[in-house]
């Protein structure tokens, strides 16, 4: 397991230590590609949707128990967020075909097809669930040229990707083993985290737009500077959040100006916006005091404004069945263990939709994630994998 962990570690390598694997790029391809192969050279059965998702199947019989993560990285990501799902759920069909234990359900290691949303979020596994919507394909997070580009670069159609859908009754269950990308776990000095719930996220596309003009001759009196509407608005998001909605968190991650120059009052202010909460009311009502917030600028700052909704992902509670296999999994190999919570968003969160979908989570060192400093110590990556492997062992023994 680990020279595989490390042979995907090389592809989309960065120097900084982390991979750059953003979603249909030609690293992630690569990245693949290698699983695929690597799949068939143990003898496996491959499989590749019309959504892309990249699958190894092992057992002909029964339903599918579905174990995965995705491959695609955040730009300039670390090593294990995803990989190291993808390369246990591979590992535990090599253990079981090793065995020669006979399970009545198929297993099948998926890697999921955009899980981090560089071009819309989720994409393979709400695909396979039927979530998938037109109105999530026509406006992504990525833009349209971007969707296209990977699109075409994987040979995917985008009129067939709901194609990919999957009937529930087919399905057994779903595990992902994922890192924390959080600190909980290492300040608890617990192996092995139980995700009972998944944050919903919510990202929107703004644009102020006010009048550019000449930085020399137009009076400060007289500007409808937009990159100023979107430095106070992102300053405002966070006021909002930490004074209202402390349980909260809310992101301005992107600004962009144009025309963008030292000598010229911004015509044009472009901001990603995103946020997130475990309670759907909750997130209702932030989007609702971020969205006036952002209005108020066009009075203030005297600018227009669009508001484009990009991303929407509920808050999802994982099955209670599958969180108790995965404690006792735990249990039975020693491992101390916590259930959490999980702050990030993940591809069980569309599974749960239609199958009973479950998570371990292991420890992340310093709680660091999306950076290439990105770190779990292989021993807890271990214990996940063998967490991963018990638990689905449980899953298939209750559905006999
Ligand atoms: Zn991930």
């Amino acid at each position: 397991m680990r020279a595989d962990f490390d042979a995907l570690a090389a592809i989309g390598a960065t120097a900084a230590g982390g991979v750059d694997r953003r979603s249909l790029g030609s690293a992630h391809l690569e990245a693949r590609g290698w699983f695929l192969e690597r799949a068939r050279s143990a003898g496996l059965e491959t499989r590749v949707d019309p959504a892309g998702n990249h699958s190894a199947v092992f057992g002909a019989d029964g339903p599918t128990l579905l174990l995965g993560s995705h491959l695609d990285s955040v730009p300039d990501g670390g090593r294990f967020d995803g990989a190291l799902g993808v390369v246990s759920a591979l590992h535990v069909l090599l253990a079981v075909q090793a065995s020669g234990l006979e399970l009545p359900v198929t297993l099948e290691a998926i890697d999921f097809t955009d899980e981090e949303g560089t071009l819309v979020g989720l994409l393979g596994s709400e695909a396979l669930t039927g979530a998938l919507t037109m109105e999530a394909l026509r406006a992504p997070r990525g833009g349209r040229d971007a969707l296209e580009a990977g699109l075409e670069r994987a040979g995917l159609k985008e009129e067939e990707l709901a194609a990919a859908r999957r009937d529930p009754g087919s399905l057994a269950g779903y595990l992902e083993l994922h890192i924390e990308q959080g600190p909980i776990l290492e300040r608890a000095h617990r192996q092995i985290g139980v995700v009972t719930s998944i944050v919903g996220a919510r990202s929107f596309s703004l644009a102020f737009s006010g009048r550019a003009g000449h930085a020399g001759t137009t009076p400060m009196t007289e500007r409808r500077d937009a990159g100023l509407a979107a430095a106070a608005f992102a300053v405002a998001v966070e006021e909002v959040v930490r004074r209202d909605f402390p349980s909260c968190v809310a992101t301005v991650g992107d600004i962009r100006l144009e025309p963008g120059a030292f000598n010229v009052v911004p015509g044009v202010a472009r901001l990603a916006l995103e946020f997130r909460s475990s309670d759907l009311q909750e997130l209702d009502s932030l989007e609702v005091a971020l969205l006036a917030r952002a209005r108020a600028e066009v009075t203030r700052r005297r600018v227009a404004l669009e508001i484009e909704p990009v991303g929407r992902w509920e808050p999802t509670s994982l099955d209670q069945e599958i969180c108790d296999a995965i404690e006792a999994a735990a249990d039975g190999l020693r491992l101390s263990s916590v259930r959490l919570h999980s702050g990030a968003g993940h591809d069980a969160q569309a599974l749960a939709a239609i199958t009973p979908a479950g998570m371990v989570f292991v420890p992340s060192v310093e709680g660091l994630s999306h950076d290439p400093g990105e770190l779990t110590h292989w021993d807890d990556c271990v214990n996940g994998a063998n967490v991963l492997l018990e638990a689905a062992l449980a899953l298939a023994a209750a559905r006999a």
